[in-house]
């Protein structure tokens, strides 16, 4: 079976896998997810993925019974199932399908769901010419911490820089502040300086900006965590992103300006090559 669905305690291939027409996810964006992926078969990073994952649940106050372990043990028969080397994991919990109602049902269990695909990794020529990216007002809600389904800002956003030719969206404040992608990390180097936008509900805490900001420490890569405005970015001397996807992917170019040489510059490049070393 190439690709894997998990529905509520059955497994199927993602074509036959189906929800109710009432579940909340869908009526409401009642839910929360999750996306984790494998190397070499082998699920990366599965603690911190659990406990984003379990941190997100609590926040929305979603009552359910799932524990890590139990979770854990049905991501890994599902990839088992799919038996890809590079596989990508998302895992998507709702407040369950019940008649339409904005306060919480009460008794209604919750609606697992685990699809289990290729992973699709941006083309090596990309990743070695580096990618555009086209600033966007950050119009999401104020707990962008919560790894929430309800992502039309990011979708919106995606799409409107799609269609301008880039790879990504970056969501800045009206006075300047960065934030983040639409479905990555953002990191600027500046005179051998690292710096990301700090943890806060404005951003989603990324696993792999974790591990960035961890091997950065650990290798003596100066690094900060700070607030980082448009204008600075701008003026980088490289500009990366990071997340389960992408890894840690060069920005050459921003609004259709290019970063300093408009290439990949040498302290992006030493740390995808310590996150691989940690990952692959
Ligand atoms: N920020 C947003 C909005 C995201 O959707 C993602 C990943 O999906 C990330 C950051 C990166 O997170 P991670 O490194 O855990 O994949």
């Amino acid at each position: 079976m190439p690709s894997i669905a998990y529905v509520n305690g059955r497994f199927s291939s993602i074509e036959d896998a189906v929800v109710s027409v009432e579940d909340r996810g869908f009526q409401l964006g009642d839910g929360i997810y999750e996306v984790l992926r494998t190397y070499h078969g082998q699920l990366h990073a599965v603690e911190p993925h659990m406990r984003r994952l379990f941190r997100s649940l609590d926040a929305i106050e979603l009552k359910h019974a799932f524990t890590a372990a139990g979770l854990e043990q049905i991501i890994r028969e599902a990839v088992q199932r799919a038996g890809f080397d590079d596989s990508l994991v998302y895992l998507q919990i709702t407040r369950g399908a019940t008649k339409r109602t904005k306060e919480f049902p009460i008794d209604v269990p919750p609606t697992l769901v685990i699809t289990v695909r290729k992973l699709e990794l941006p083309p090596a020529a990309v990743r070695e010419k580096g990618v555009a990216i086209q600033a966007a007002d950050d119009i999401r809600w104020q707990r962008c911490d919560i790894k929430t389904v309800c992502l039309l800002p990011n979708v919106l956003a995606s799409q409107r820089a799609r269609a301008a030719g880039c790879f990504e969206a970056l969501f800045v404040e009206k006075d300047g502040t960065v934030n983040e992608c639409a479905s990555a990390n953002i990191f600027i180097v500046a005179s051998g300086v690292v710096a990301t936008p700090p943890l806060s509900a404005r951003i989603l805490g990324g696993i792999t900006r974790d591990e960035v900001v961890a091997l950065a420490h650990k290798n003596g890569v100066p690094m900060q965590e700070r607030r980082v405005t448009l204008d600075e970015l701008l003026a980088a001397d490289e500009v990366f992103m990071t997340g389960t996807t992408v890894e840690v992917l060069p920005v050459v170019k921003v609004n259709d300006r290019p970063i300093a040489a408009g290439k990949p510059g040498p302290v992006t490049q030493r740390l995808h090559k310590l996150f691989c070393e940690l990952a692959d």
